[in-house]
């Protein structure tokens, strides 16, 4: 319809502006990460900029914690035997890579005592588990990681909460959605982010969105926000983990180098050539 020249730039950098307005408005900035890397892949552009701009935002890798003592299951032992890391080691392993990662984006992270879904005994033995139903009996872990972090305390004005879409459907981001919409709804300025790299699949968002929607949930776009600035430093982040990145990245690149995953990170980022985006919702007004 709008064929003027440089137009559409106009409009996006002045539409990019007001969404810097709106990332550092909050004085306080808190991600929520299911796993280690979570938030790197998903949202370290978002994050390395609020740090650029002295907000020093908080990384909490919520499912941060290993086995519990007894016998390991066979899923468990693949899983390390895919990341190449054993028992002793895994959480040790993977806290390093989270930190060096934090490192660059100038994030601060904090690691919280959930087990990883793998280690809950023997709720999740396959994929299919992993990226299905939650089991029932953990209906109240949504509520406990609230609790952890305050977010069932009175509403903070001076906070925003970054949770996981759950795209992809793993069930512990799957509790992290459920913690972030509970904090919504009681009035937490919460900003979902579209979960990596499960959500190049355009589908992932799609079938997301449908079914919040079903349940009473409507999301709406809180904010694109570029991340070209900031996007090699999410880049560099993301390799950090050398323990995930190849399992990760095996549906998107057979060779996991650092030029294929940019190339497919940025194809999925590019709201318009050029400028990269992080892209977030939140609920829409009852
Ligand atoms: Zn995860």
């Amino acid at each position: 319809m709008d064929t003027e020249p440089g137009r559409a730039g106009d409009l996006a950098d002045r539409s990019v502006r007001a969404d810097a307005d709106l990332l550092l408005g909050p004085a306080w900035h808190r991600f929520l990460s299911p796993h280690f890397d979570d938030v790197s892949i998903s949202c370290g552009g978002t994050a390395a900029l609020l740090a650029a701009n002295d907000h020093a935002p908080e990384v909490c890798v919520i499912f941060a914690e290993g086995e519990r003592p007894g016998p390991q299951t066979a899923f468990v032992a693949e899983q390390h035997r895919r990341w190449r890391l054993d028992a002793e080691g895994v959480i040790a392993g993977r806290r390093r890579e989270e930190t060096a990662a934090a490192t660059i984006l100038g994030t601060v992270p904090r690691f919280l005592t959930f087990p990883d879904a793998i280690y809950r005994g023997t709720r999740y033995l396959d994929d299919p588990h992993l990226f299905g139903d939650v089991a029932p009996d953990e209906a109240a872990l949504p509520a406990e990681i609230a609790s952890a972090l305050g977010l069932d305390r009175p509403v903070d004005p001076a906070a925003r909460v970054y949770a996981p879409l759950a795209l992809g459907n793993h069930v512990d981001h799957q509790h992290l959605l459920r913690a972030g919409l509970d904090a919504a709804r009681s009035g937490w300025d919460v900003w979902f982010y579209e979960d990596l790299p499960y959500g190049l699949d355009p589908a992932t968002l799609a079938t997301r969105l449908d079914s919040l929607e079903r349940d009473g949930a409507r999301l709406v776009p809180a904010s694109s926000v570029d991340v070209s600035a900031t996007w090699r430093q999410k880049i560099d982040a993301i390799m950090c983990y050398a323990s995930q990145v190849p399992v990760i990245f095996r549906h998107v690149t057979t060779v996991p180098s650092r030029d294929q995953i940019d190339a497919a990170m940025r194809a999925y980022a590019e709201a318009m050539p050029g400028i990269p985006v992080e892209r977030y919702w939140r609920l829409a007004p009852a």
